[in-house]
């Protein structure tokens, strides 16, 4: 195993251990140092950076566990992730957390939160309100008013309520790291074929559990590596996949795609922490900056959206600037928001004449040669139909 491949390896063990044996570790590191969860799809890390506190993704527990004590506490015909991750709480593999917070996302995020503080009373749990009515000035006012009153409520936990200098540090460290993933992505999108889609995932899930300055020196080193890696130029098509804003599909659901040749060059895949489409804003005031990093450089979706047809030219954007072929669509099942979404892009994407396919996930898949005969069937009508075109 070569340098590249074995900083991705890391990588992999880390964000497939249920136990956070590694974030534990972190924590023991040193005295007083703090964790804090958050379920997705977005809650501002740097503010949790600033308080003192590690943000730590806590994004399900995948195909490696069974749902057992959380059905007792919630719906089974709910979204697997939420499932997974109440599993993991009850199990106690999130015991070394001092706090969980939730955002405005659907109405199963909402109620989890409840469920959350039900079941461990000992822990900080917090509920972001994330404002929905993008037009208005008020609303700047309320997040920034939620948003100090976090920090304030952070502090409480760590002992270091952030001031705007440590805002301002923290904004620093997060922008350094979300341009490296965005050169990550911007490698992807050029050349698919030289990171695969599961290597490139499992990078920007770590980014959500490791100490941020380690893990930008581990993407910085990736970067450097990969321009030498060795690979073959592959033909295949190149899809945008969309539908994964919040529950993350299996690696191996991500690996079928490349094995059949449907290259995704674009996608939503973990949403929260890579949300921003470019540098943000910065002035003298980083509170502010926080502010406008939602307001203005989310990058429109189900759960932040000026109005639906924001959301339709967005995708058909990303399918125009990343050179794709088609939509894949790769929903959760029992997603609601995802499913909404689904009608919308559906009805843009046929007036547009751009071809799609659309598939279920859950995390207790275990097979996926259903979903790889249908990429492979979609990437070859895709070029069948593209033939025809050339020779018409
Ligand atoms: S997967 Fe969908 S339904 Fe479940 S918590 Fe996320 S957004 Fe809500």
């Amino acid at each position: 195993m070569n340098r590249l491949e074995r900083l991705i390896d890391e990588a992999r063990r880390e964000v497939e251990d249920n136990t956070f044996a590694a974030v534990r570790a972190w924590k023991e590191e040193e005295p007083g140092r703090a964790c804090v969860g958050f379920f997705p799809v977005y809650v501002p890390a740097e503010l949790i950076w600033a308080a003192g506190a590690l943000p730590v993704a806590v994004w399900g527990g995948g195909d490696r566990i069974e749902v057992e004590m959380a059905d007792a506490r919630v719906q089974s015909f709910i979204c697997s992730i939420s499932r997974s991750t109440l599993e993991l709480g009850l199990l106690g593999h999130l015991d070394f957390l001092d706090g969980m917070l939730f955002g405005s996302l659907c109405d199963v995020a909402r109620n989890l939160s409840g469920v959350w503080a039900r079941n461990f009373p000992d822990t900080f749990v917090d509920y972001l309100h994330y404002p929905q009515n993008l037009r208005s000035e008020a609303a700047r006012g309320y997040y920034r008013e939620d948003l100090e009153r976090l920090g304030a409520a952070l502090g409480g936990i760590t002992g270091r309520t952030p001031g705007a200098a440590e805002l301002a540090a923290a904004i620093d460290l997060y922008e350094e790291q979300r341009a490296l993933l965005r050169r990550l992505a911007a490698v992807r999108t050029e050349e698919p074929w030289r990171l695969g889609l599961e290597e490139q995932q499992v990078l920007v899930r770590a980014a959500g559990r490791r100490d941020p300055r380690r893990h930008n020196e581990v993407l910085r080193e990736v970067l450097e590596l990969l321009p030498e890696r060795e690979v073959r130029h592959k033909d295949g098509v190149r899809v945008v996949l969309e539908g994964s804003f919040c529950e993350q599909p299996a690696l191996e659901l991500l690996r079928t795609l490349d094995q059949a040749h449907c290259f995704v060059v674009a996608s939503d895949l973990a949403r929260g922490l890579c949300w921003f489409k470019e540098p943000l804003r910065r002035s003298d005031d980083p509170w502010s900056d926080l502010v406008e990093a939602y307001f203005v450089h989310a990058e429109g979706s189900v759960v932040r959206h000026f109005s639906p047809s924001e959301r339709t030219e967005r995708l058909l954007a990303r399918v125009r600037d990343s050179r794709a072929d088609g939509v894949f669509f790769c929903t959760a099942k029992f997603c609601e928001p995802a499913f909404y979404d689904f009608v919308l892009h559906k009805r843009a994407l046929d007036a547009a004449g751009i071809p799609y396919l659309a598939v279920e996930f859950e995390e207790k898949m275990s097979s996926f040669e259903s979903i790889r005969t249908q990429a492979e069937t979609f990437a070859e009508s895709i070029l069948f139909f593209a033939d025809e075109e050339a020779t018409a």
